[in-house]
């Protein structure tokens, strides 16, 4: 991710406003926070605009000023604390001649807008019809020139707020993946009764034009079959649908039938496909005890999850430096998320690349719809369609290329390891390739070899993955042991079960083990086979990457905790809770979760703690709890990773607070521990594990028919994937300029440089402790 700068001084003083307009989204308020804040952080002031459009074009007391104390605990709160609305009177050139009065009468030179394309379309139209408002405001004698002087330009910037993901230029909007939690977790439950009754359900999710919550759902859930709006089933449906599922209850074994429809699902003459319809035709065709459900509100409302109060706050804070960094002629850009860079794009091709992906769909060029959606979401379709369909004689490999490829967990269980290794045996399958799964780690592996019994090392059916697709944990076993506590037998048993790759999920051990086995290459010619890893831990230290599969389960599970304990302080009780993260010696979690629940403070190994740290942090609680006499009153969060100092624990801290308090606010100390591993993964995880599962598939084919030499001498033969920065890539371990001689901190067992130390910035700058890192 980019560095995060923030201006301390900017320019000259400026009233920005903020407003959120069209469908409420989880996350909102998490952007309206960050723009107040960091716009009082930047010398400005901040006016919230309530109801959206209609209080600009109404003025008066729906535009009001806010200040740092107003937006406290906005992070956890679902919808938008401003309001939200459809305003009619702002599509008329009157209603925007009214709110440019406003503006002007209040001071407001820059506008914040969250919401979705029609709402960012508006405020495009409002800043190219500026100068001629103000004239004409000026010719209707309704404001002097001497008044609007010194308000000629206008900026605006765009935030996407919109639960349906359906802008394009960006992967994710502020709210997509907190309405895709909600359906995960409302499929998971139907899961269960559909299992118990052997029945079909048919779930309808939101998106009348856009189908990323409904694939992103099938992909979480395996449902059996999906529609999506911008890519109708091939004529004859119906027929394929029920053979499809037919197949999947006789011959794969499946009690429970899922089929999850978006609000616009249409045919290939785009005939809109209702929910009933599909019911009638399983009921009918098949016998299936079918029931609809349609989710409807429930997926807009509720608190955010993690990813979208990390993406609202960053997003929020980019806002305000692209109102300061802005010159009169840049057009106005909207601030966008590719991988894991936040960036700016010009607002306006963002809205017509979305209005023609409509276009599109209207002219029924479905393809092209796909593709031009977004990169990422042809590639989710595809990876959907290779778990939903495994019999395509055409993907079937000739014999002479198909490869036995072993998949191995090592280090810690974290979310998304079932589901990566469900994804690689679908591909495995697909392709004709042999999924061998190694049953609890290494040691599993060279158990076998010393004779027991029962084989560790097995082929992994179908019905046996697919039923992993929401389950936490690592379902095969995991295991921390490195190979080299048993090289030889480790080489041997490589050779016994003629592997010809090596899939590795797993966190730093895994990264260490493969970095064994390319280095014993030399010694040994098993290991001269493609060896990849995908990082799955909840540390996310993993070199090579910024993202882990299982940090995303990690961070949710913790922000409900915290969200949790800090409301059982709520009403009277001033206190501080200071929660003690996992993590090992890499922060990233505990930064992470203090930038989403809107931490005070946050301990990480890479800064330490020391006595004037803490002196100065009780300072700020006591100025803090001073201040604090609002109604969003609720306990203060420390977060204290577990290797962040040897001496300052997280009981000795919180006693320490509590000391200095002197009676004017309590402290405790909480653990989570283990809790943090999560339960069912979250669909980040779910949907990323899919997504880098297949790419290391396609990794590891890439080396078919090639000999061991030429694999060993190709580097990126032993790779991590990863996402770094805008782009998902294979990174190669050896080499002079591999991971392991130029990125990896082997002591402290994560990367040399993290990408996310800069958050630390952004958690102080938001909770107003800024004296954090000047720590001389
Ligand atoms: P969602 O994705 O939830 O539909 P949206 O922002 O696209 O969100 P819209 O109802 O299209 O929702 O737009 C919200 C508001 O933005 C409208 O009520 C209107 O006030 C304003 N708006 C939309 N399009 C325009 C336009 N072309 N000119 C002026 N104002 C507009």
């Amino acid at each position: 991710m980019e560095p995060i700068k923030i201006a301390t001084q900017p320019a000259k003083r400026r009233r920005i406003g903020v407003l959120t307009s069209g469908g409420d989204a989880p996350g909102m308020n998490g952007a309206v926070r960050a723009v107040v804040r960091m716009a009082i952080h930047c010398d400005c002031e901040a006016y919230a605009i309530f109801e959206g459009y209609e209080g600009l074009v109404n003025g008066g007391n729906m535009i009001r000023q806010l200040h740092w104390e107003d937006v406290r605990g906005w992070l956890s709160r679902g919808g938008t604390l401003i309001g939200s609305a459809r305003s009619m009177a702002f599509r008329e050139r009157v209603g925007r001649m009214k709110a440019a009065k406003n503006m002007v009468l209040k001071g407001i030179d820059a506008l914040v807008v969250c919401g979705g394309d029609g709402s960012l379309t508006g405020a495009d139209v409002f800043r190219a019809e500026w100068p001629s408002l103000l004239a004409d405001l000026i010719d209707a004698g309704e404001l002097s020139p001497e008044q609007v002087e010194p308000y000629k330009v206008l900026n605006i910037v765009g935030l996407v707020g919109s639960i349906d993901n359906d802008m394009s230029g960006t992967d994710a909007t502020i709210g997509c993946y907190s309405s895709l939690t909600r359906i995960c977790d409302a499929v998971d439950d139907v899961f269960d009764t559909a299992f118990s009754h052997q029945r079909g359900f048919v779930i309808e999710v939101m998106g009348r034009h856009c189908g990323w919550l409904a694939l992103m759902a099938a992909i979480s859930t395996g449902a059996d079959w999906m529609f999506l709006p911008e890519m109708p089933p091939q004529e004859g449906w119906e027929d394929e649908m029920c053979s499809v599922i037919t197949k999947n209850r006789t011959e794969r074994g499946k009690r429970r039938t899922i089929v999850i429809v978006a609000e616009g699902a249409q045919d290939r003459q785009l005939n809109k496909v209702p929910s009933s319809k599909i019911k009638d035709i399983l009921t009918d065709r098949l016998g299936l005890d079918t029931r609809v459900t349609i989710l409807g509100h429930t997926q807009r409302g509720g608190a955010a999850c993690a990813y979208d109060r990390w993406l609202s706050t960053l997003q929020g804070v980019e806002a305000v430096r692209a109102v300061l960094e802005m010159s009169p002629s840049s057009p106005s850009p909207v601030i966008t998320i590719r991988e894991n860079k936040i960036m700016r794009t010009p607002l306006m091709e963002a809205v017509q690349a979305t209005k023609d992906v409509t276009a599109k769909i209207e002219e029924k060029e479905f393809d092209e719809a796909m593709t031009m959606r977004d990169p990422e979401f042809k590639e989710y379709y595809n990876a959907y369609m290779t778990t939903a369909t495994q019999d395509d004689p055409k993907k079937i490999l000739p014999e002479g290329k198909r490869m036995r490829i072993a998949i191995i967990h090592v280090g810690a269980p974290a979310g998304g390891m079932n589901q990566a290794t469900r994804a690689a045996v679908a591909y495995c399958l697909t392709r004709g390739h042999t999924p061998l799964a190694i049953h609890n780690g290494f040691p599993g592996l060279c158990r076998h070899h010393a004779d027991q019994p029962v084989s560790s090392v097995r082929k992994v059916t179908w019905l046996e993955a697919d039923s992993w697709v929401n389950e936490g944990g690592s379902d095969i076993g995991t295991n921390r042991t490195l190979p080299s506590a048993d090289m030889e037998n480790t080489a041997k048993c490589f050779e016994l079960h003629k592997f010809d790759a090596l899939f590795v999920v797993g966190g730093f051990e895994a990264f260490t083990a493969v970095s064994e086995l390319r280095q014993a290459r030399a010694k040994y010619d098993a290991f001269k086979i493609p060896l990849v890893v995908l990082p799955a831990t909840i540390s996310n230290n993993v070199p090579g990457t910024e993202y882990s599969l299982g940090s995303d389960t990690c961070l949710n599970t913790l922000i409900d905790f915290c969200d949790a304990i800090r409301q059982s302080a709520s009403s009277s009780r001033r206190r501080v809770f200071v929660i003690e993260t996992q993590g090992g010696k890499s922060g990233y979690i505990a930064t992470t979760a203090g930038l989403a629940v809107g931490a005070v403070a946050v301990y990480i190994p890479e800064e330490g703690v020391d006595i004037k740290m803490l002196s100065r942090d009780i300072d700020f609680l006591r100025e803090n709890f001073v201040r604090d006499k609002g109604a969003n009153r609720a306990g203060k969060i420390i977060l204290r990773n577990e290797c962040a100092s040897g001496t300052y624990t997280t009981q000795v801290i919180a006693d320490m607070i509590k000391e200095e308090a002197k009676g004017r606010f309590e402290s405790r100390a909480a653990v989570p521990g283990h809790f943090q591993q999560g339960g069912k993964p979250s669909p980040m995880d779910r949907v990323r594990a899919m997504r880098m599962s297949i790419r290391c598939m396609e990794h590891i084919e890439g080396y078919v028919g090639k000999s061991r030499d030429e694999i060993a001498a190709d580097p990126l033969s032993s790779a991590v994937i990863g996402v770094k920065g805008s782009q998902v890539l294979f990174s190669p371990m050896g080499g002079e300029t591999g991971l392991e001689a130029t990125e990896t901190d082997w002591v402290r067992r994560r990367p040399k440089s993290e990408f996310w130390l800069e958050l630390q910035d952004v958690v102080n700058v938001l909770s107003g402790r800024t004296h954090a890192t000047s720590n001389e």
